[in-house]
């Protein structure tokens, strides 16, 4: 029999916490359905109340969010020292906030306690046990977040036992034990977490929630598990402020894959990396190539000894299937590929090629290598490649001309391009302004194709990198653009290699914009 561990999604709390990212209340809407999707158990929103912003977002959520597999929590904390309950603006919120469960930050440290909300340890428990009767007297499942929970438990056990127990005689149905500042190991945690199991464990679920200052968030919330912790809470792509939360894209498939754990329904790991990836879409912040499970270098196999002896066994190099967690596996292509990485490319691109059409692939890959051109990191260019070689031809459009104008007008630059395009026996002629030339030609040339091409404009591009190769020569050099794209299911990156920087651009957009319409959803 398996066990069920609860997942406890706080992105759009703690993960909004990392630096350079924030989010609209639209954003998080998406990213809450996005949960939901996955199948997360619990869905933190946020304060209620907090600010303009958060007040908006429980009030759509309310009534915009449809959620049929996850329980939306709202979160506050424990009434102030000396305070009344029923007096209490935050717990107020909570209530206010309408839904099912309430999550509340309690101290159980004492040093907090004492120092930072300068009160006895007597009130810090009675500030507990009165919140967590009030919300549950109000009808709300109660979760209790214990703030500092293992750096309090190494100075005075005794205390953290008292601030558990008040939640758990009150009916809290979590006490979620917290490494606030991170800096906790494995060993100690799987230890206190176990003396914790043996005090209450009978009596209340045990939740972890880490963050990752010792690159131990993982690590620690399975040692958590371990310890008898039935409840996980962490952030997807293991965002948070500082080095981050515990990642549950990597603890999710670690407990299900590995242990035989349960975390997700039946059926919804396998939209693991969809979702990791389309929320660091919606926040704007690229999943790191290579996190576990989900990066797109995940599962990708570099040209080399093992790769004819991956096409025998894929099994002995991937130490999961890459489909449980909707990944994939890839086969990363350079000039030092030899015969048999082309070849399976090929099958995995569902392509045919004898040997002749294999031996001009990889003369054409040295050429252009050579050239500057770097097809690891651009698999949509070389996707393109091998399908010239045999003997395709995109007839998507065909680029009669381009011109792109820069110039300056009392102290303003302008930026003009024009593109004249055919698509079948038409001839379409665009221009577009831009916040510069490479905006400029990317509007110009969707416009232009766009009109035959309605899905165009799903796609949009996500980064564009300029990398100055043969530095030596300065404005002379050669140039290399890498330019990503995305139509919100796929991302592909393409590549262009020039000594003109807007040559190099075009050829990038060209190709991504022929790459999109390759793999354009048949409707
Ligand atoms: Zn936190």
């Amino acid at each position: 029999m398996s066990t069920t561990v609860e997942i406890f999604d706080t992105t759009l709390r703690d993960g909004l916490q990392v630096e350079g990212v924030s989010a609209t209340v639209e954003d998080k809407l998406r990213i809450a359905e996005q949960l939901d999707h996955l199948g997360v158990q619990y869905i933190e929103g946020g304060w209620p109340g907090a600010n303009p912003k958060d007040i908006e977002f429980f009030a759509r959520a309310a009534t915009e969010l449809h959620l049929t597999t996850s329980t939306f929590v709202a979160f506050g904390s424990t009434r102030r020292p000396r305070g009344k309950v029923d007096e209490d603006q935050t717990l107020q919120h909570l209530l206010d906030a309408n839904t099912r469960a309430v999550c509340i930050v309690a101290k159980s440290s004492d040093y907090h306690v004492t120092e930072a909300l300068k009160t006895t340890l007597d009130e810090g428990a009675a500030m507990i046990a009165d919140s967590v009767e009030f919300l549950t007297g109000n009808g709300r499942q109660v979760l209790v977040d214990m703030e500092h929970f293992f750096d309090g438990f190494k100075d005075n056990p005794e205390f953290s036992f008292r601030a558990l127990e008040a939640a758990v005689l009150k009916g809290a149905t979590h006490v979620v034990l917290c490494d606030t500042n991170g800096g906790s190991l494995p060993h100690e945690v799987e230890e206190i977490v176990t003396r914790v199991n043996a005090h209450v464990g009978n009596d209340v679920i045990i939740g972890i929630h880490c963050h990752d200052d010792t690159g131990c968030a993982v690590a620690n919330s399975m040692a958590a598990v371990r310890g008898g912790a039935r409840h996980v809470q962490g952030t997807l792509n293991g965002l948070g402020e500082r080095t981050g939360n515990a990642n549950l894209t990597t603890i999710i498939p670690n407990l299900q894959l590995k242990q035989d754990f349960i975390c997700l329904p039946e059926g919804r790991l396998e939209r693991l990396t969809v979702v990791s990836h389309r929320v660091a879409e919606t926040l704007n912040r690229a999943v790191n190539p290579q996190s576990p499970y989900v990066g797109s270098s995940a599962f990708a196999h570099k040209a080399g000894l093992h790769v004819s002896a991956i096409v025998r066994a894929k099994d002995a190099y991937e130490h999961v299937d890459p489909q449980l967690v909707g990944n994939d596996t890839r086969f990363v292509v350079s000039e030092m590929a030899g015969r048999a990485t082309i070849q399976m490319k090929a099958d995995d691109l569902g392509l045919e090629m004898d040997g002749a059409v294999i031996n001009t692939v990889i003369d054409e890959l040295k050429r252009l290598e050579h050239e500057g051109y770097h097809f690891e990191a651009a698999d949509a260019s070389l996707e393109l490649l091998m399908r010239r070689a045999t003997g395709w031809k995109q007839d998507y459009f065909e680029v009669e001309s381009m011109r792109v104008i820069t110039d300056e007008v009392s102290d303003t630059f302008n930026t003009e391009a024009t593109v004249k395009v055919w698509i079948g026996e038409e001839r379409f002629v665009f221009t577009a302004e831009g916040n510069g030339p490479v905006n400029a030609i990317d509007t110009a040339l969707r416009r232009a194709v766009g009109r035959a091409y309605p899905h165009l404009e799903n796609i949009h591009l996500t980064d564009y990198k300029v990398r100055i190769l043969d530095g030596g020569e300065a404005t002379g050099a050669v140039t290399r653009v890498l330019l990503s794209a995305t139509d919100g299911i796929r991302d592909w990156t393409t590549i262009g290699v020039s000594s003109n920087i807007i040559e190099a651009s075009w050829r990038a957009l060209e190709e991504s914009v022929v790459y999109g319409l390759l793999h354009a959803p048949v409707s």
